[in-house]
């Protein structure tokens, strides 16, 4: 789960860690107010969105005047912003985080992310930081640098203050850096994130470290433990298909292929998606009905596939184990019956009961094509899905 900007400083805060104070803004009545309240005359002006990139997008705008805010309020809010993260539709602007500019000296990149090649908390710091890290990290990766920390004894001023002057950073910017890290490291911890970006952390013409923007996604299979955290997610942000399949305990994502799965198991969801590669087409998405799979969940599946108007095939793919063929043969049926399917339906049935699951299918009027041959599968949807409309 991400968390807005704005969310993420009050974060920030709550572990004393310093960043800028701003106000959200919903609605265009409410700016006069925000920027009497800030004080000033130049302002910030930050589309809250779930994808960074915004300062290349026009989404991050410094502006000179009550005017100059008013008119860039009104662009914003409402629209979708396209970053260079987003899909191409972008994410729908619902609030504009606004704060006073600061007098920007350094942009440092820090960043806390859970490693899973090294199973440690990875700080990734670099003295390039800003909006052009991608292409720092592409054409001076001596530039990034990287450095565990020990899930044993916990992040070490010792290795704070490697990375301080491997930064460059003069005495007291160090004692700022190795309090920020530490305190980072503390709300990383304790509420199960897997990932805090401070890009940029800047240095101030005042000489203080500053959180000018703010990263942080919290670990999903965490939330149970994090209700507060659970409490302020923005639902708008999120592809409106996962976040229904997370609903109905689907394990679903969105992709941008032509051929929809569905498969059972998360390996051979996999297995099938690289198929599909192989044989020169693209999945839609990746789905794992799971173990426990009944024929309404059979029936869920193919609704929130067949809602994505990009399939243009289905391949069905299950190796029966703990499920049962016939199972998913009857919801494959009764998904049918329910819902008007135009596209092909490829289905290959393997393991217990598939025999009595092809029957069933046989014996019903739904038209799919049986195929025991994995490859073979593929081949035919694909081959069936160029048919489609
Ligand atoms: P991102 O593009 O989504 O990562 O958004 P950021 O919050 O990082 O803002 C993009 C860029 O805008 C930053 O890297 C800064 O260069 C600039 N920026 C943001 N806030 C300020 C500010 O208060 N003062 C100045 N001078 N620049 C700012
Ligand atoms: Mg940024």
């Amino acid at each position: 789960m991400n968390l807005h900007e704005y969310q993420a400083k009050n974060l920030f805060r709550k572990f004393d860690i310093p960043t800028t104070n701003g106000k959200l803004l919903t609605h265009p009545s409410q700016l006069d107010d925000i920027l009497r309240k800030l004080g000033g005359d130049r302002w910030v002006i930050k589309a809250q969105v779930h994808a960074g990139g915004r300062g290349k997008a026009g989404g991050v705008v410094l502006v000179d005047s009550k005017a100059e805010a008013n008119e860039e309020v009104r662009r914003l809010l409402g629209s979708k912003l396209v970053t260079y993260q987003t899909t191409k539709e972008g994410q729908p602007v619902n609030s504009i985080y606004i704060e006073q500019p600061c007098d920007i000296i350094q942009q440092i990149y820090l960043a806390f992310i859970v490693d899973r090649t090294s199973q440690r908390i990875m700080i990734i710091t670099s003295s390039e930081g800003g909006v052009e890290i991608e292409e720092v990290a592409q054409n001076h990766p001596n530039k990034i640098l990287r450095n565990p920390i020990n899930p044993v004894v916990g992040i070490m001023p010792a290795q704070c203050r490697q990375i301080c002057d491997d930064l460059g950073l003069d005495k007291t910017l160090s004692a700022q850096m190795i309090d920020l890290m530490q305190k980072i490291y503390k709300m990383f911890v304790k509420n199960d994130l897997s990932l805090v970006e401070v890009n940029p952390l800047v240095v101030t013409k005042q000489g203080q470290l500053i959180c000018l923007d703010g990263k942080v996604v919290v670990d999903n299979s965490a939330l149970y433990r994090q209700p507060k955290i659970n409490e302020i997610r923005d639902e708008t942000q999120e592809d409106e298909r996962e976040l229904k399949a997370e609903k109905l305990d689907l394990n679903y994502v969105t992709l941008d292929g032509t051929i929809g799965c569905m498969v059972n198991g998360a390996g051979l969801a996999m297995a099938t998606m690289d198929l599909i590669k192989t044989h020169g087409a693209e999945p839609a998405n990746f789905l794992d009905v799971g173990g426990s799979v009944n024929e309404k969940r059979v029936i869920e599946a193919f609704e929130i596939i067949l809602s994505d108007e990009k399939v243009k095939g289905i391949l069905v793919n299950i190796f029966g184990g703990i499920v049962r063929c016939d199972i998913i043969a009857s919801g494959i049926i009764a998904a049918a019956a329910k819902m008007e399917i135009k596209v092909p339906i490829v289905v290959r049935l393997e393991g217990t009961n598939a025999k009595e699951g092809l029957e069933l299918i046989r014996n019903s009027d739904v038209s799919v094509y049986e195929e025991a041959n994995l490859d073979k599968a593929a081949q035919k949807i694909i081959e069936l899905s160029k048919g489609a409309n």
